[in-house]
Order: structure tokens, then C-alpha cells, then sequence
């Protein structure tokens, strides 16, 4: 090591000395958690692997086409790695998907007729789905389209409700929405072996339904995926866990044949599919995102444990605690006062590698019911595998945070989380 010493340069960067020695004492107590985290990343880095050399990725296909992007051969390449990544027959990953609700628009929409219905059976769906679905009315919806939705909460245990799952599967049930991660909801997220065994009751009762999974924050937190446990098809987007922080923006839907040729005609358009849709030289980005998907995972769900067994010794509500399995990167601290999402957003900005001198402030956002405080400086915008938080200034003043494209990186953000806490006297050691 060079003079300057590990510690010298946390202390140089604003972080108390208290602050750096409690952080070290707890995170020296997760070596065995790491450990198991590190085992999945190597079972998921081999798998993505094993994908690109199985489809001969080679150096041409990074290139990329313009114009119609006729026998873009980079782009089918990407799309074979995607399909054997998850397992299934086919996948759709695009630039031209802006985001991950448009790839659930599109997979909703492109397998959805009038009459048709969608069930969810793990209770509201996220936020954004509500306009699509028309939930909250909507310009453009599936409502206005005749399609028509119910859910099924699930049981105060967190468990399936099978009866009145089985009671709300009809005639016109054509597609189960199923989020894997709880996003910005209270419930547990479920596990790909939970998400296994409602897709095999109600195909059960029903063997044609398209079981849809939003795969949202989910990807590679386990070594198997939804679509490895009778999912049709699984759904995300780019700027989260599979575009590992280098894909600048995308959607992916992977699935069966029938399924993703749908929604290839409903991206696109009838009669084309997936034969166009330029890659604008995007392709090298998606492909080394998905190369280092796993690990980049990894940190994030590292620096997610780390954070929750900090702010649980200090006494706070952590949701999934400190010692609870992880099936999503989503980690929630119930901080009871908004001067304490305040500071700890502070630290999460002040920390950023981009826009570190930039003070985070509660805003009005369109769509919400109080205000929300947000804190992200990433080489993406908006990306949210990077290390970002966010709280609506709401009861029960719980953030929200998630990423961090590096354990080293979370790791920091959360030091530098508490050290604003600290500063503000809004604990008392
Ligand atoms: C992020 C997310 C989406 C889609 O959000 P976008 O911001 O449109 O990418 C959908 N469902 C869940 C569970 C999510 O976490």
C-alpha cells in the first residue's frame, strides 16, 4: 500500500472516524453472506458466458446498422444470448424499448385482445402498470381497448390466496401479470421458487393462460430465472440488473416463440416484426452490460445487506432485514422522520461519482401524493443499478434505495449516508 492509508482517505472524504469504525465492525460480520452472493454471481457470470460463446458472438456483431437495420447480425446475436440466458425459445431486446414499462406495454398489449382479462395475482401491480392496465385512468390504456383486469391480494402472511385465485380465473382470463420484486410496495418480494409454484396452480386450472412474469430487479439475484419455472415470458428493463450499468438504454422481453413474434409486431409493426429496428451501435453496450450483469448485481445486493445491517443495529425498521434471504436489489429503511430521509439522501448524492455537489431537495412529481426526495448522480440517467434512493415525504418516512455498479461504491454511499446523519445529530451513539 501506498502512504496514504485505506482509513486516511475515507477521513479525507468528510467520514468520522466513529462512523468509519462502526462500518467496518459490521461489515467484517458479513464475510459468510458476501460469500454466498459471490457463488451466485460465478454460477450467473459462467451462464452468461456460456450464452455468448454458444451464439459465436464475435467482434463484427458490435458494430451496429442504421436505417431499417435489415440482418443487423449483432442484434439477433444479442437476442440468441438473451434466449438462452433465461431459457426460453425467443427474446426481444431493444433499444427502441425505452424503458421498462414500455416493455410491459408491449408485452401486455401485443397478447391482449378486447374481451381478453389480466389477473394479478400478487396484488397491485406496479405504479406505472396502473396506467397502462387503466387502473388509473389513462389515455391509450388496455381499458380503452376493452381489456379488462382484477388482482387477488396476497394473504397478510405474504403467502398465495389459491382460493380466490382460483375463484377469479374466468372464460375471459388471458394473461397473469406476476412482479417478482415488491418495487416500492410493502409486500415481500418473491422468490423464483414461489413465483414456480403459482405459475403450476393456475396453469393447472387453466393450461393456456400466458403467465407473464415482471422480472423487474430481480434478474440474477438467483441462478434461476422465472422463465425456468413455466413463465411464458419475463420482462425488464435494460437500465437495471441485466444491462449491468453499461447499457444506455433498452428493454427486453424473453419468452415463447408465439409470444415474443407478437410483440415484435406489436414494437414494430404488423408484417415486419423483428426484421427491422436499427442498433445504432448500442449493440457493444448491452452486450458487456449482460457480460457483467452478474457481478455488477452482486455489489448491489451486497451494498443492499451491508445497509440494512447498519441501519438495523441503529434501530431502525429494515425491510428485508439483516439477515433475511434477498430475492430483489430493493432495500427499505423505515426512518420515522423526514429530517433523517433528508440526510440520508444527502449522503447517498454526495457520494456519487457524477453530480456529488449537488443537494438533494423534496419535490413535487407528477403522479404522487406528497413529495419526493431523490438522490442518484449516475453515468446513466435515471439508471437505477447504480446507487440511487428515493423517499416520498410521507408516513412512515421509509427510502427506498437500491444499486451501486460496485460493492465499493454502495459501500461508501452508505458510510457517507450515516456520516450526514451523524453530522446532523439526528442519532445519538
Ligand atoms: C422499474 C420497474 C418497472 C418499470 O419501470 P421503468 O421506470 O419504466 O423502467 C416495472 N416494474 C417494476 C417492479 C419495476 O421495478
Amino acid at each position: 500500500m501506498s502512504k496514504t492509508t485505506l482509513k486516511d482517505y475515507y477521513l479525507s472524504l468528510g467520514i468520522d472516524e466513529k462512523v468509519y469504525d462502526f462500518c467496518s465492525d459490521i461489515e467484517a460480520g458479513l464475510e459468510d453472506r458476501f460469500k454466498d452472493i459471490d457463488n451466485i454471481a460465478e454460477y450467473n457470470q459462467i451462464k452468461v458466458l456460456k450464452a455468448m460463446q454458444e451464439a459465436r458472438l464475435a467482434e463484427e456483431h458490435l458494430n451496429g446498422t442504421t436505417g431499417y437495420g435489415y440482418n443487423d447480425s449483432g442484434r439477433e446475436a444479442v437476442e440468441e444470448i438473451y434466449a438462452k440466458v433465461f431459457g426460453t425459445e425467443e427474446a426481444l431486446v431493444r433499444q427502441q424499448i425505452t424503458c421498462g414499462t414500455h416493455a410491459l406495454y408491449i408485452a401486455l398489449s401485443a397478447n391482449l385482445r378486447p374481451g381478453d382479462e389480466i389477473l394479478s395475482p400478487v396484488g397491485k401491480v406496479y405504479d406505472t402498470l396502473e396506467g397502462v392496465i387503466g387502473v388509473r385512468e389513462s389515455k391509450g390504456s388496455l381499458a380503452e381497448f376493452g381489456i379488462t383486469f382484477r388482482q387477488v391480494d396476497l394473504l397478510p402472511d405474504g403467502s398465495f390466496d389459491y382460493d380466490s385465485i382460483k375463484a377469479n380465473i374466468n372464460e375471459k382470463t388471458k394473461l397473469i401479470e406476476i412482479q417478482r420484486s415488491k418495487g416500492y410496495d410493502v409486500r415481500p418480494t418473491l422468490s423464483v421458487e414461489q413465483i414456480g409454484e403459482v405459475i403450476s396452480f393456475i396453469k393447472g386450472i387453466k393450461p393456456d393462460v400466458i403467465c407473464m412474469v415482471d422480472n423487474c430487479y430481480g434478474e440474477f439475484v438467483e441462478t434461476i430465472e422465472p422463465s425456468e419455472v413455466g413463465a411464458d415470458m419475463v420482462v425488464g428493463s435494460l437500465i437495471k440488473n441485466p444491462g449491468g450499468g453499461l447499457a444506455p438504454i433498452g428493454g427486453y422481453i424473453c419468452g415463447t416463440k408465439e409470444c415474443i413474434d407478437n410483440c415484435a409486431y406489436r414494437l414494430t409493426s404488423p408484417g415486419l416484426g423483428k426484421e427491422v429496428g436499427a442498433s445504432l451501435g448500442v449493440t457493444r453496450n448491452i452486450a458487456q452490460g449482460l457480460f457483467m450483469a452478474p457481478t455488477v448485481t452482486a455489489s448491489a445486493l451486497k451494498g443492499a445487506i451491508f445497509a440494512a445491517n447498519i441501519y438495523e443495529k441503529l434501530g431502525f425498521k429494515t425491510v428485508p432485514n439483516a439477515t433475511e434471504d434477498r430475492y430483489d436489489i430493493i432495500q427499505a429503511v423505515e426512518f420515522g422522520k423526514p429530517e433523517l430521509i433528508q440526510a440520508f439522501c444527502e449522503g447517498i448524492q454526495a457520494a456519487a461519482p457524477v453530480d456529488s455537489y449537488v443537494t438533494p431537495v423534496p419535490w413535487d412529481m407528477p403522479g404522487y401524493d406528497s413529495q419526493v426526495i431523490m438522490a442518484a448522480g449516475a453515468f446513466v440517467s435515471g439508471a437505477s443499478i447504480e446507487l440511487s434512493a428515493d423517499a416520498p415525504m410521507k408516513e412512515p418516512y421509509a427510502v427506498y434505495f437500491q444499486g451501486g455498479l460496485t460493492y465499493e461504491h454502495a459501500k461508501f454511499g452508505i458510510m457517507m449516508s450515516l456520516q450526514k446523519i451523524v453530522e446532523k445529530g439526528l442519532i445519538v451513539w
